[in-house]
């Protein structure tokens, strides 16, 4: 049993059948669709493929819906489509909408010219070129090169130093939204949130137009999302460290120490955390990923991360068969590694030694079970145990679907839909389904802690 959940990117090179198919039997416990790309029906029918597969295999997957959020890029160019910039020289964006040439170019959104201050930096090409404001105007912003590189038009642009005043929304994003949650996905994912505000406005947006229990992912690329993380992950119902835009808004040797504080954050307010971004990278054209990559896939594992993601190596790699089927391997290996040779601070808890997903964990532990089983109502419990890490199963009987695969994505949770086995209580019966047939069990049903034996 894999206690390490893959969410893997669906694009162009997975979106058939027989490869879903594949890459759901290898291992894939949530599809992650992007908006930044496809929208609508396109994604609409990939949903209903996924969804359709996972009935027929019977193994329940989570969908996740990810919004494209306020991407800044900059205007068009003239005849060249892109130019050199020099370090030293000057360097201007501004509000007039014709193409821009080596000394100029529009920048078309007014709330990121009026949020900007002398001194913060522009950074394009994922941080190859840097630009630093020198001055403010209404309709224009005066910059000298720091670091310089060819500047292409329509590019996307990071902003680390500057609190962009922006809705969180853009027009894009609501019309995606609005069409994306008739299809009820179970995780929609936030790009580019800078404050637990930015959470609570699309939980509004979303309540006012559906019932659905959809969760929420707040996707972790900014400074300031970072400070505020404690607040955003409380707003949230999980994280998503966002290591592509991250690792260009922060110097990038802090991205391993803040990947670590977040997860330690997440865990003490009961957030599922997904780490993301070039896990696998190299494996777009190649069969073998390097030794670099297959360490971080099971460091990830080790920080008792609930879920690793793909991204290009599924959605345009030559072979995301073979992705899930090595990220599988990775993390197999060390997610049983970690039980059978476990550091003491694995078990190191900021939650108060009196809480009762605490003594779930401490009971299983001390009496050697071999796994919990939680009867879920909704996710809140199983949830909460799962965040203890226990590091046993965590059987989750469900009696709903939706609540079954929004656990998919919880670290050893490992959820079935039964009508049955959820009316009847039937601990015994819910473990044997995991071939399960000896030893103890921790049973939690509501407030009711038991600990039974099977033999
Ligand atoms: P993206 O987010 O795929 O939406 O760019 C991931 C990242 O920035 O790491």
């Amino acid at each position: 049993m894999r206690f390490t959940k893959i969410t893997a990117s669906i694009g162009p090179n997975c979106e058939d059948k027989k490869t879903l198919t594949n890459m759901i039997k290898a291992g894939v416990n949530v599809c992650r669709l992007n908006f930044s790309h496809d929208t609508g029906e396109i994604q609409g029918a990939k949903i209903d493929m996924i969804r359709s597969i996972a009935a027929d295999l019977n193994k329940p997957v989570a969908i996740m819906v990810d919004i494209q959020g306020p991407k800044h890029r900059i205007g068009d160019f003239e005849t060249e489509n892109h130019y050199p910039l020099k370090i030293g020289q000057k360097f201007i964006l501004d509000s007039d909408t014709t193409p821009g040439n080596e000394h100029r170019v529009c920048l078309p959104d007014a709330d990121v010219m009026k949020s900007l201050s002398v001194g913060d930096r522009v950074l394009l090409n994922d941080g190859k070129i840097e630009l630093k404001v020198d001055a403010v105007f209404d309709d224009k912003i005066e910059t000298t090169v720091v670091r310089g590189d060819e500047i292409w038009s329509r590019r996307g642009f990071n902003l680390p130093d500057t609190d962009v005043d922006t809705d969180i929304l853009t027009e894009k994003d609501k019309k995606d939204l609005e069409y994306a949650i008739t299809k009820k996905p179970d995780y929609v994912a936030l790009s580019f949130v800078q404050s637990a505000e930015d959470v609570a406005d699309v939980r509004d947006f979303i309540m006012m137009r559906s019932s659905h229990p959809v969760k929420l992912i707040a996707k972790i690329e900014r400074p300031n999302a970072v400070e505020r993380i404690t607040d955003i992950a409380t707003a949230a119902d999980g994280i998503m460290i966002a290591r592509g835009d991250l690792a260009v808004e922060v110097p990038f040797e802090q991205v391993p120490a803040i990947s670590r504080h977040i997860i330690r954050e997440c865990r003490k307010l009961n957030r599922p955390v997904i780490m993301a971004t070039q896990m696998l990278s190299s494996m777009v054209h190649s069969e073998f990923p390097t030794r670099a990559e297959i360490s971080d896939v099971a460091n990830a594992s080790y920080l008792r991360t609930d879920s690793t993601m793909t991204s290009e190596e599924t959605t345009i790699g030559d072979n995301p068969v073979n992705v899930i089927e090595t990220m599988d391997k990775i993390l197999s290996y060390a997610d049983k590694d970690a039980i059978e040779n476990p550091f003491d601070w694995s078990r190191i808890d900021n939650v108060p030694e009196n809480d009762w997903s605490r003594s779930v964990s401490s009971m299983a532990y001390l009496n050697k079970a071999v796994a919990i089983v939680v009867f879920a109502r909704d996710t809140d419990i199983a949830t909460q145990i799962s965040c203890r890490r226990p590091d046993i199963p965590i059987i989750a009987v469900c009696g709903d679907e939706t609540t079954a695969s929004q656990l998919c994505l919880l670290r050893g949770v490992f959820p079935i839909c039964d009508d049955y086995l959820f009316g009847q209580r039937d601990a015994f019966g819910a473990v044997r389904k995991f071939g399960i047939g000896f030893g103890k069990l921790v049973i939690v049903d509501d407030d009711k802690i038991s600990l039974r034996t099977i033999d």
